[in-house]
């Protein structure tokens, strides 16, 4: 068993919107070494850092859109998004909440500010992950998971150093509630100041945390600032964080899926003609219908 060593920091890029609701620090697949393959089978992470949104009459968002292939995990921090699909999925959630949407064969979806929310304006902080789906899963139903934070996995860390939200996977034996289709865990470390807490994944699994507040040292060596993302060397196991100040950080490890990607817009296939059958699926209203 040996240490996980950080391959490199990647800091915030400049931040773009996304509809108009979304503004986002772009880390997968724009960021240094950060493509769909190297983070494979997290193949987009899109990052809205903490941001005021002003009180607004008409709910800011992304409007309707097409999936397949892949699922979309929304993880609310801060600020209510809701969603809804043309499979019949939808719902909002808010802070410490996720929405785990699996397109696989195809969805129409659209994801909104909260209507009270955006009456009343806040701040907002949300992360957007693409994971990718196994071919034989690919043209799978489409599915919903609304996974409330008190139905996450919790370990209480000793001598009160914080606590670890399991969303998938498994920590100190404690599983997250997400069905996944490929071994992924997704963890929320919510750690006091001082506090600390160690993670091991197999060498091989592609392992990244983002600080999504405060500040935090890993491996005892590297401070790393909020808003930035850390991705590990795919040698070594374990690795160490502890709090510089409150801090809360998503930790990321999945086991590569080692298949070919074919992606374009809103569709991420394995070869171009499975692509091109996406975009002609769609013209055909074959992804199903949904409101404006
Ligand atoms: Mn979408």
């Amino acid at each position: 068993m040996s240490t996980k060593n950080i391959e490199v920091i990647v800091p915030p890029r400049e931040p773009h919107f996304v509809g108009d609701g979304f503004r986002v620090h772009n880390f997968i697949p724009s960021a240094y070494r950060l493509d769909m393959q190297r983070m494979d089978p997290f193949i987009m992470l899109d990052y809205n850092s903490r941001f005021y949104f002003p009180p607004s009459e008409k709910p800011k968002g992304v409007g309707v859109h097409p999936h397949r292939g892949f699922e979309t995990v929304t993880i609310a921090y801060k600020g209510k998004v809701a969603h809804h699909d043309s499979s019949g999925g939808g719902g909002i959630i808010g802070e410490g909440d996720v929405q785990w949407m699996t397109a696989a064969s195809g969805v129409l979806h659209k994801e909104y500010h909260e209507e009270t929310f955006s009456q009343e304006g806040g701040e907002f902080q949300m992360v957007q992950l693409w994971v990718n789906l196994p071919a034989k899963f690919k043209m799978s139903p489409p599915k919903y998971q609304a996974i409330a934070n008190q139905q996450m996995g919790e370990v209480e860390l000793d001598n009160k150093n914080g606590k670890v939200e399991v969303i998938a996977g498994e920590y100190q034996g404690v599983k997250g509630p997400a069905f996944t289709f490929s071994p992924v865990s997704m963890f929320n470390v919510k750690l006091n100041q001082g506090g600390d807490a160690s993670f091991d994944f197999p060498a091989a699994y592609n392992t990244a945390l983002l600080v999504i507040d405060g500040e935090i040292e890993v491996n005892g060596e590297s401070v790393v600032p909020v808003n930035h993302f850390v991705l590990f060397e795919n040698k070594g196991e374990k690795f160490h964080i502890k709090s510089l100040a409150q801090s809360t950080v998503l930790v990321l490890s999945g086991e590569p899926l080692n298949e070919p990607i074919a992606a374009h817009g809103p569709f991420v296939m394995n070869t171009r003609e499975e692509l091109v059958q996406a975009f002609q699926d769609f013209q055909n209203g074959k992804f199903g219908h949904l409101e404006d």
